[in-house]
């Protein structure tokens, strides 16, 4: 990642970094404070099964165990209390459960939110596709309050998401920016739903949650963090490790 692709990211994202970056912060907080080796984490995403998220994966992620994937169309835990439980119960009894979390939001060199060149092609394309549909269609007075389709069920959820949010999208400076925003807080407030009712038989549970950035070529993405929390399992006590992480 270049200085000047970074400074264009953090136009949008000012505490933007490579999730590369992330990454080896947090293993090195899981060892510092916790004493674990990244092999005791096991580690589950709740991203875009977007191919390119595949493409732009950090590297050093596969260090830990996993990652099981808990997301479906723009990082929402479609996998639900079923996935967050069966996951959770593939931990080594002596280590850590990691749930990183997150909406994805493409970024042209340009500058473009919501855009993004993928290897191999020439034009840029929308990158959340799912949630520039989703925005195109409710500012065009497409959406309404509607049940979920058999058919389009993740999708017509993050519609539904959207149309909850409109106020803060609509007239928004850039509405995928915003709508970006209120994904993240509907991913953060159910994962956080489905981890109060799931079990762990490890002594830790991490929860990170940002904005993942990607960028154009397939070459590595960013993140914006926006909570990082470490829950001790056995007294319930969490700690606030936002400002660990790049201390
Ligand atoms: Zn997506």
């Amino acid at each position: 990642m270049d200085d000047a692709y970074l400074a264009t990211i953090r136009t949008f994202y000012p505490d933007a970094r490579t999730t590369n970056d992330t990454v080896t912060r947090l293993l090195d907080l899981l060892s510092g404070r916790l004493q674990l080796e990244p092999r005791q984490v096991m580690s589950a995403d709740s991203i875009c099964s977007d191919d390119l998220n595949v493409i732009e994966y950090p590297r050093r992620a596969y260090e830990m165990l996993g990652p099981f994937k808990m997301g479906g169309l723009n990082g929402f835990p479609f996998a639900g209390l079923t996935g967050m439980g069966a996951f959770a119960h593939h931990v080594p009894e002596d280590g850590a459960v990691f749930v990183f979390y997150g909406p994805h939001i493409g970024i042209t060199r340009a500058g473009t939110p919501g855009q993004v060149l993928r290897p191999g092609q020439t034009k840029a394309s929308s990158c959340c596709g799912a949630a520039i549909a989703a925005v195109t269609k409710l500012l065009s007075g497409g959406l309404s309050e509607a049940p979920a389709t058999e058919l389009d069920y993740q999708q017509n959820t993050i519609e539904q998401v959207f149309w909850r949010g409109r106020d803060r999208i609509v007239g928004a400076p850039s509405p995928i920016v915003a709508a970006t925003d209120v994904m993240y807080d509907a991913i953060e407030t159910r994962v956080d739903l489905l981890a109060s009712r799931t079990s762990y038989p490890c002594p830790y549970l991490i929860l990170m949650g940002g904005i993942l950035i990607n960028t154009d070529g397939g070459g590595e993405s960013c993140s914006s963090i926006r909570r990082l929390r470490c829950v001790t399992l056995s007294s319930g006590a969490q700690d606030d490790w936002l400002k660990a992480l790049w201390a």
